[in-house]
């Protein structure tokens, strides 16, 4: 409180305010209200002590609030009353460590455009790919070590000269504190190897390495995060090899395009997906390619969606300007699912006999990060993959979460730490059965640990034993916590939409593993953030094969036709069924009735895989969720219809009768494109009438979307819609992925309340 005796004031400022020019801000702020004293960083916030006029010392405090740099994100300001020093200036002072209790790291910045203003003026930062300021530029990936100053990151080898050192110190600078602050002076520089040698001079790698992507060739360029892989996206046999290059990678590829009018070329934008593409947070966003366009088939997979970005680097920018064409394909340079790589030596050993370029810069990487990914659904941006541009960033939940370790999941795991009442979700890690990607999340988590003087003190991890984030903390002393994976993923939703009251929670995924030992994935719960009851859940169906079931869709196919017709499928004129050798066919049933190596799944995502091959779409996956996206792309062309197919709701939910119905539509001749709609709508109708039933039951009259199925843009927008419309409080994902990506906060959540109670 502000008394009228108050001449001296200590000001505490909790949230995401280092690395965002804060301190300079509050520096100008107290020169223009008549103030003296000091700000710093401290570990866990900026503190300000401040000496002056009691009306001016109020104003600033306002202003504090008001006038914050748009990166910055306030959670807590505090004041306390102070002894009168009679300081006779206001400075910035010496960062003190002092707390256990840390602040917010800053994720990486796209450039800014007064940057990009300097990239293209004469001077020393003429063509300097590591230009920045206080608004824009690396902090997360270069980050050693809190507080945030240049001798706790990457850049503590590079020395300012005598000019970078001014704008450092100058208050009225843009780059005042900034502490990645460098020009070609004194800065990291680019390094290109190609078979004829190796080149440092910036213009001479811009103009080899745009022939070398013009005429067809690869390069390995280190970005913010992690080398890509950069080709012309045009040239499909440019494509093709770089799929070679990734060992044959079938997934779609993202392409960054020069500008958004580029982008609209190809595909249709929303004023949302514009407003996306231009953040600072600058992610990949699947956008519709436009009915038309054709020339991108070989980047999107044949699918009608596209990962478009735009330039976030100043590298990129100087680039693409000077590429005759308007965008090149860059994707993540790594081979199927390992880490991306961030090492310049290893990317020379590994791609240099296999791209005509390596361009590596002499700043390391300290902490690896993926692009990130989101879709626009229901005029809301949803995370999918949650990485640059949002790694650390807390998420404030309404628990004390305080020395919960809560470990993710194995295929695209993150993890997650409690801190107060925030969840620190890390970057994207991803398949942890992958040597070297189980080495990056042990590295990662001691990194945390290190960063934000993390102890834990309870570890909350999956049911499943031999998920490897398991298995790491088997011989842990401390204290775990099995948490069941699908109420996990709804408690993931709950927490970040802030909710803790009973909810419907729609548990849609691939797999984990179950109460009753079965693998679940179609899981109809009420819950909350301590127990949950399953009322309803797809009837269980053989997955004859195991893993294999996984890869080749046409196996579930035939296990669903199977189950829902008995041997009558066989005779039925199925043209997926031509494509099987009848005697393939034979010992799945025969493995199926025989019961071998072949386990229950009540999963949604093994029902989308069993249609996406009965309409001959998808027999064999050759990446993660490709039948189910196949079936979504050819929906889209469909005119909007209402029409489902039958299912029974009980404890079981059956699709028999809408598995004899779609064969009875393929053998009709009904194409494709209606039968993928109805089955949609089908599972829209399945969680209406659930939602309807057990709020009856309970009178609970929330109801929560979560797990990867909830990818589909059309079941999400339609579910998400027809249960608000049912009067519901519908929650779905937005900041965290929906799939296995989002697990942890869920884990961590549920262990708080029941250590709680
Ligand atoms: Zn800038
Ligand atoms: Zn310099
Ligand atoms: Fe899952």
């Amino acid at each position: 409180m502000i008394t009228a005796e108050t001449e001296a004031l200590d000001i505490m400022v909790r949230g995401r305010i280092q690395g965002v020019g804060f301190r300079p801000f509050i520096y100008r702020l107290a020169s223009a209200h008549n103030l003296y004293g000091w700000v710093n960083n401290q570990t866990s916030h900026v503190r300000i002590h401040i000496e002056g006029d009691e009306k001016n010392i109020h104003s600033f405090i306002n202003d504090i609030k008001a006038k914050a740099p748009s990166i910055s994100v306030i959670d807590e300001l505090e004041t306390v009353a102070s002894t009168f020093e009679e300081f006779k200036e206001f400075s910035i002072i010496q960062s003190i460590n002092s707390s256990d209790d840390v602040t917010e790291i800053s994720p990486d910045l796209a450039v800014c455009d007064d940057c990009l203003k300097d990239i293209n003026s004469i001077g020393r930062r003429n063509h300097y790919s590591f230009t920045n300021c206080t608004n824009c530029g690396p902090r997360f990936s270069i980050i050693n070590e809190l507080p945030y100053d240049r001798s706790n990151t990457a850049m503590s080898e590079f020395q300012m000269c005598r000019e970078c050192l001014e704008e450092y110190e100058s208050l009225l600078n843009r780059r005042f504190h900034a502490q990645p602050n460098s020009c070609s002076y004194c800065g990291p520089i680019f390094t290109m190897t190609t078979p004829r040698g190796t080149s440092t001079d910036i213009n001479s790698i811009l103009t080899e390495c745009t022939e070398i992507i013009l005429s067809g060739g690869i390069a390995a360029i280190k970005g913010i995060g992690g080398f890509h892989l950069a080709c012309n996206p045009f040239n499909s046999q440019a494509v093709a090899e770089l799929r070679t290059v990734k060992n044959r990678d079938n997934r779609p590829l993202a392409v960054m395009f020069a500008t958004i009018k580029e982008i609209r070329e190809h595909a249709i934008v929303s004023d949302i997906e514009e407003e996306s593409l231009k953040s600072v947070r600058a992610p990949i966003v699947l956008l519709k390619l436009r009915p038309d366009s054709t020339v991108f088939s070989d980047v999107t997979s044949g699918l009608n969606t596209i990962g478009c970005f735009l330039p976030y680097t100043p590298f990129h920018h100087l680039l693409l300007k000077n590429l005759s064409i308007s965008a090149m394909v860059l994707t993540s340079a790594n081979i199927s699912s390992e880490p991306i790589e961030i090492d310049n030596i290893s990317a020379i050993q590994r791609f240099s006999g296999l791209c005509q370029a390596v361009l590596g810069y002499n700043r390391d990487i300290q902490n690896r990060t993926d692009d990130s990914v989101v879709r626009i659904i229901n005029g809301k941006e949803r995370v999918f993959r949650r990485s640059r541009g949002w790694a650390p960033e807390s998420i404030t939940v309404n628990t004390d979460v305080e020395g919960i370790l809560a470990t993710g999941s194995e295929l695209k795991t993150c993890f997650c730490m409690g801190k107060g009442n925030k969840a620190v979700l890390s970057q994207h890690i991803g398949d942890l059965k992958n040597f070297e990607t189980f080495e990056f999340y042990k590295s990662s988590i001691n990194r945390f640990k290190n960063l934000y003087r993390f102890n834990p003190s309870l570890i909350a991890h999956d049911l499943h034993p031999d998920y490897l984030s398991t298995r790491y903390f088997d011989n842990s002393p401390i204290p775990k916590i099995a948490i069941q994976h699908h109420h996990a993923h709804i408690a993931s939703c709950m927490a970040e939409n802030g909710v803790s009251d009973s909810v419907i929670g729609f548990s849609f995924d691939g797999t984990g593993l179950g109460d009753d030992g079965y693998i679940w994935g179609g899981e109809i719960l009420t819950c909350n953030l301590v127990e949950y009851d399953r009322h309803f859940h797809f009837s269980y169906l053989p997955l004859p094969g195991g893993d294999k079931a996984v890869n080749e869709p046409w196996r579930m196919a035939v296990s669903a036709l199977y189950s829902a017709t008995g041997r009558d499928f066989i005779d039925m004129d199925l043209p997926f069924l031509k494509q099987i050798p009848a005697s393939d066919v034979e010992t799945l049933l025969n493995i199926i009735d025989r019961k071998i190596n072949t386990p229950l799944s009540s999963s949604t995502g093994r029902l989308f895989d069993a249609v996406s091959a009965m309409l001959g779409l998808c027999l064999y996956s050759s990446f993660d969720s490709e039948a189910p996206m196949r079936l979504e792309a050819v929906l889209e062309v469909t005119p909007v219809i209402g029409e489902y197919y039958p299912f029974q709701l009980g404890e079981e939910i059956s699709l028999n009768p809408a598995f004899r119905s779609i064969a009875e539509d393929i053998i009709a001749g009904i194409p494709a494109t209606l039968i993928s709609a109805k089955f949609h709508n089908t599972i829209v109708e399945i969680i209406c009438a659930a939602s309807a039933r057990l709020r009856t039951a309970t009178g609970i009259n929330s109801a929560a979307l979560s797990g990867g199925v909830f990818m589909n843009g059309y079941l999400l927008g339609k579910a998400e819609t027809r249960l608000t419309d049912m009067g519901f409080r519908t929650l779905t994902h937005s900041k965290v992925p929906p799939n296995d990506g989002g697990l942890a906060l869920g884990q961590l959540v549920i262990a708080a309340n029941r250590k709680r109670s």
